[in-house]
């Protein structure tokens, strides 16, 4: 739908969208297939302010708005989802923790270094055994018992983007066992190279293949107090907070994928003839068009209210859980519906649609998946 808000943000979504058609178009098939994390594009994003979108000009970001944030994932997803989920987890999770919670001193260590591309930024919640109860972490940081400032912790994290490639990681661990489970958990920025830290092999995946999924192991890393990001064991009350600006961005790379996947439908359209007629002729078809257009548009609406709501200030976790859940699952049938348009050569990688098919899935997933949005939109209605 192209929803900018302001002359401001039209020219935003005009410039990344260029940037996207070329610098990524011609690699992201290439990205997929050799499933590879492209680190040669990131000085490109980095010069265009899209490692720093939020953060403030004074550590050398580019001190952009929520919905600036959406409109830039938007626009990369459109023509691949792993770079879109690169760009928006290292804003908004990693980064976007530090920003939100942490103490000046790390901000200033971290913050400008992300905004450069220096070091990606990975936010590791999830664990092999916890994922939508992710306050059932159990992965610990206790108190040295000879050196009272500094932590140490141990654990495994499962699915973490930018595990591997990322020059810091903010992780979420157990603190308090003697509390209600969601009371005790506190957030540490752990630097890659630190003794104990590791990371596994990029995972296969279905999807946003060159994006990095690893899981990381910490096995005794010793962490100063100053690495701790928040107040201790609030880690999981700022986690829900970051999980909510995180929804919107979920949803603008669904979008992405979904108009993308839109676009190449109408082009192929139009060009492929059957029974000596465009395809386009047939009602069959203008009705997918028709369908999918529709739903986009409204996920289009969802998610940018809850972004306009974000930058207002005032309350959007309700508005990100439905942005999200309505959008990731539009982009998936949008995607659907357009490899069914392109018929048998869709279902081929010499078409763009089915990798888009693939990325869109993983939207439906992280940072929630939709029947977790479903609870929280549910837990938000019935209270009070
Ligand atoms: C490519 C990728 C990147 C990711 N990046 C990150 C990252 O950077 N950092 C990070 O911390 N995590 C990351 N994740 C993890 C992601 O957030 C989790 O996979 C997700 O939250 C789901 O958790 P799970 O996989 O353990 O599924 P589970 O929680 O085991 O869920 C399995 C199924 O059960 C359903 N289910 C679970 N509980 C309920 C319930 N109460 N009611 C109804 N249905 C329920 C789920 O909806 C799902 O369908 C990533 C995952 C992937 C695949």
């Amino acid at each position: 739908m192209d929803f900018s808000l302001s002359e401001h943000h039209e020219f935003l979504r005009k410039t990344v969208r260029d940037f996207a058609r070329v610098e990524v178009l011609p690699h992201a098939k290439k990205w997929d297939e050799e499933e590879r994390f492209p680190k040669e594009i990131i000085p490109k994003l980095a010069e265009l302010g899209l490692l720093g979108i939020r953060i403030p000009e004074t550590y050398g970001g580019s001190g952009m708005d929520v919905t600036s944030y959406a409109i830039c994932v938007e626009e990369i997803a459109r023509i691949d989802g792993s770079l879109a989920l690169t760009v928006a987890s290292h804003n908004g999770l990693g980064t976007g923790h530090i920003l939100g919670f942490a103490t000046e001193s790390v901000k200033q260590r971290y913050l400008p270094k992300a905004a450069r591309g220096e070091w990606l930024a990975a936010w590791a919640l999830t664990e092999p055994g916890s994922g939508s109860d992710s306050a059932s972490l159990r992965t610990t940081a206790r108190r040295s018992s000879s050196s009272p400032g500094q932590w140490i912790i141990n654990g495994t994290k499962m699915f973490i983007t930018q595990g591997s490639v990322g020059g810091f990681c903010v992780v979420l661990a157990r603190t308090n066992s003697d509390v209600a489970k969601q009371k005790g958990i506190t957030a540490f920025v752990v630097e890659h190279g630190t003794k104990g830290f590791t990371a596994s092999k990029h995972l296969e995946k279905l999807g946003c293949r060159s994006s990095d999924t690893v899981e990381l192991t910490f096995d005794e890393v010793v962490v100063s107090d100053d690495q701790r990001v928040g107040e201790v064991d609030h880690g999981f009350l700022d986690t829900m907070k970051i999980l909510d600006g995180g929804r919107i961005s979920i949803a603008a790379m669904a979008l992405g994928l979904g108009y993308g996947a839109l676009d190449m439908a109408i082009s192929y359209a139009k060009d492929r003839k059957q029974f000596n007629r465009p395809i386009a002729e047939f009602q069959a078809v203008q009705w997918m068009l028709a369908d999918t257009k529709t739903e986009l548009d409204a996920a289009s609406l969802l998610t940018y209210r809850a972004a306009w709501l974000a930058d207002l200030g005032r309350p959007f976790t309700k508005e990100a859980s439905m942005a999200k859940l309505f959008a990731s699952e539009a982009a998936t049938r949008a995607c659907n519906k357009s490899l069914q348009i392109h018929g048998g050569y869709g279902y081929t990688r010499e078409f763009a649609v089915e990798r888009h098919l693939r990325d869109a899935k993983i939207c439906e997933i992280g940072e929630g998946t939709s029947e977790v949005q479903r609870m929280v939109i549910a837990r938000q209605l019935l209270a009070g």
